[in-house]
C-alpha cells in the first residue's frame, strides 16, 4: 500500500517551559557539583524520559523525605512542597536545593497573603497532584479543594465574606474560567487572581492547540500520562472536535491513526523534551510521506535564575 501523504504542523510554542528547564538544570548541576547520588523528592518534572535520563546520570527519585539518607543532597521537584515537607528536611539538616518553579512559589505566597488577611482559601486544582498538595500545605488552615463547577455548587463555607481562591498553574483555562464564574456567582465577595495563576506556558500551549486544531485533522500531544498540562492539551484538542492522543513518544503512534488524514498537528507538554518530537518525526517518516512546518506563534523568552550555589556548576 502506498504511504499516505500528510502535512505535519508543529505547534508553537510547545515543549519545555522555563520552570522545567530550570528544574532539570538544577539536578544536572547538582550532580556535577556534588557527584552522584542526588536525591529528588518526587519526579523532578512529570516526564518519563526526563526522569530516566537523570536516573542514568545518578539521580535517585523518592516519594518521601524519609526515604533520603542523612546528609544526602536533596532536591524538591518543580511542583513545590508543603511547609511540612520543608520542615522535615530542615529538621534532618538535609542540604536542600529547591527546584520549585518560581510561578508555583508565587501561588504559595498569594495563598499565604490571603490567609494572613483573614480569608479561608479555596484551591482550584486536581486532587492528588503534587502541586495541589504543596500549595494546600503552605497555609495553616485546611483549604477547600474545588475541581469542578459541581464542587462549587456543593461548597459550604464558614463565612462567605472572607473567602479567597488561588489555582493550580497547569489547569484548563476554559474550565477554570467556568469554575471562577461559579465561585463569584455563589460568593460575590470572593477574591482571587482570575486566571493569572495559570502560568504563561500553560496558557500559551493551550492557545497554540486551539489555533492548531482549526487547521488539522488529528492532534498528537507528546507528554506523560501524569503530566497535568499535557493532559489539558489533549482534552482541548478533543473539545475542539479533533481526535487527540497523548503519547509518551514515537513508540505509541498507531499507524491506523494516520489513515484518511491530510493534516496532523503535533504539540508537546511543558515537561516533554524536544528529542521526543524528533523521534516522533522519524517514526512518521517511516509511516507516511510527510511535509513539516511550524505554525506561527508566540516566542517565549522567559528564563528563571538558577540557585546561587549552583551558578558555577554549568
Ligand atoms: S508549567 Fe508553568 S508553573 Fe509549571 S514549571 Fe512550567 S512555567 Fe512553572
Amino acid at each position: 500500500m502506498p504511504h499516505p501523504e500528510i502535512e505535519v504542523i508543529l505547534a508553537k510554542p510547545r515543549g519545555f517551559c522555563a520552570g522545567v528547564e530550570r528544574a532539570i538544570e538544577i539536578v544536572e548541576r547538582a550532580l556535577k557539583k556534588y557527584g552522584a547520588p542526588v536525591y529528588v523528592r518526587h519526579e523532578i518534572v512529570h516526564n518519563k524520559y526526563v526522569v530516566e535520563d537523570l536516573q542514568s546520570k545518578g539521580a535517585i527519585f523518592v516519594d518521601e523525605v524519609s526515604d533520603i539518607p542523612n546528609g544526602a543532597i536533596t532536591v524538591f521537584s518543580a511542583h513545590g512542597v508543603s511547609e511540612k515537607v520543608e520542615d522535615e528536611a530542615k529538621g534532618r539538616n538535609l542540604p536542600v536545593i529547591d527546584a520549585t518553579c518560581p510561578l508555583v512559589k508565587k501561588v504559595h505566597r498569594e495563598a499565604q497573603r490571603h490567609e494572613e488577611g483573614g480569608a479561608q482559601i479555596v484551591l482550584i486544582g486536581h486532587a492528588g497532584h503534587p502541586e495541589v498538595e504543596g500549595t494546600s500545605g503552605r497555609v495553616k488552615n485546611e483549604v477547600i479543594l474545588v475541581q469542578s463547577v459541581e464542587d462549587v455548587e456543593q461548597m459550604e463555607v464558614a463565612d462567605p465574606t472572607k473567602l479567597s481562591y488561588v489555582t493550580q498553574t497547569t489547569l484548563s483555562v476554559d474550565d477554570t474560567r467556568s469554575i471562577i464564574l461559579a465561585l463569584k456567582k455563589k460568593f460575590p465577595l470572593i477574591e482571587g487572581p482570575d486566571l493569572r495563576d495559570i502560568c504563561y506556558a500553560t496558557q500559551n500551549r493551550q492557545d497554540a492547540v486551539r489555533k492548531l486544531s482549526q487547521e488539522v485533522d488529528l492532534i498528537l500531544v507528546i507528554g506523560s500520562a501524569n503530566s497535568s498540562n499535557s493532559n489539558r492539551l489533549r482534552d482541548l484538542g478533543e473539545e475542539m472536535g479533533k481526535p487527540s492522543y497523548l503519547i509518551n513518544g514515537a513508540q505509541d503512534i498507531k499507524p491506523e491513526w494516520l489513515s484518511n488524514i491530510k493534516k496532523l498537528g503535533i504539540t508537546a507538554g511543558a515537561s516533554a523534551p524536544e528529542i521526543l518530537l524528533e523521534n516522533v518525526i522519524a517514526r512518521l517518516h517511516e509511516l507516511a510521506k510527510i511535509a513539516i512546518r511550524t505554525m506561527e506563534g508566540v516566542n517565549e523568552n522567559v528564563r528563571f535564575k538558577i540557585p546561587a550555589e549552583l551558578e558555577e556548576a554549568a
